[in-house]
């Protein structure tokens, strides 16, 4: 089977401050609109490639500043979820979308079963084995870890208005997602919305937290309050705080469950 990225290509998961002090471990599946070479644009427009369908709009930026906030090592996903989407298992539909709320995408329309293996051990598989290599590292080293990922949502989705702020997601583990609500104001912040563990949007956490007894939480901000550099600065602060005194609390109660 040929390959999906070529040699130029860099390798899906981008670590960035491995060495961080925090027991935070940052991670952004939904990082990136890039798309592998070999797949032109999807059959997509450029204006299209901007969009949340493509990426997780200003989650990358608040994730660094997140890390380096915390001091937290941070796992970058380098393509767009239109080519595999990190957090979905291969089985789903969704993974290689051929439909993104509105949007077709022509480059996923009809994609075979050897297409679909091509994307998987192009993009998911080495992801996932870094993310599980790194977080065997730590376990192995001793280092405490909670897993926290950051994501961003559209504020209009299907034609229909989203007033919150910030969602704090969860299936296994509310425990993370229940002290970080507290500190937001309770109409802005709420638990398992915009989406919820029914939605499979839990499956990075279920893969590789909730086996290993870690701590999570998937944090989720609305995109056009973290569009512009003073609206990611701003966010990452705000959930510094909380997430450090998460981290403290854990330290001294034993961070596994
Ligand atoms: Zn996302």
């Amino acid at each position: 089977m040929e390959t999906l990225l070529g040699e130029s290509e860099p390798h899906p998961a981008n670590i960035i401050n491995p060495t961080g002090s925090s027991a935070h471990v940052l991670i952004c599946e939904h990082a990136s609109n890039r798309i592998p070479k070999k797949l032109g644009t999807l059959g997509l427009a450029e204006a299209d490639l901007k969009r949340h369908i493509a990426w997780d709009i200003g989650a990358e930026e608040t994730a660094r500043i997140l890390s380096r906030l915390l001091d937290a090592p941070l796992i970058l996903q380098r393509y767009s979820r239109l080519v595999y989407d990190c957090n979905r298992p291969p089985e789903a539909e969704s993974a290689m979308p051929a439909l993104s709320e509105v949007f077709e995408i022509p480059g996923n329309t009809s994609l075979t079963p050897s297409d679909r293996l091509a994307r998987t051990r192009g993009i998911a598989r080495p992801f996932h084995h870094a993310v599980e290599a790194f977080l065997d590292e730590r376990a192995v080293a001793g280092r405490q870890t909670i897993l926290t990922s950051i994501h961003s949502f559209t504020p209009v989705y299907k034609g229909k208005p989203r007033d919150l702020d910030v969602g704090f997601l969860f299936d296994r583990d509310s425990w993370l997602a229940n002290f970080l609500v507290k500190a937001f104001p309770a109409d802005k912040a709420r638990l398992n919305e915009p989406y919820g563990p029914k939605d499979g949007v839990m499956h990075l956490m279920n893969l590789h937290a909730a086996p290993r007894g870690l701590r999570h939480v998937m944090i989720e901000i609305r995109n056009n309050l973290i569009e512009d550099h003073t609206g990611q600065n701003a966010w990452a602060n705000y959930l510094a705080t909380p997430l450090a005194q998460a981290a403290n609390k854990l330290a001294t109660a034993g961070l596994t469950r």
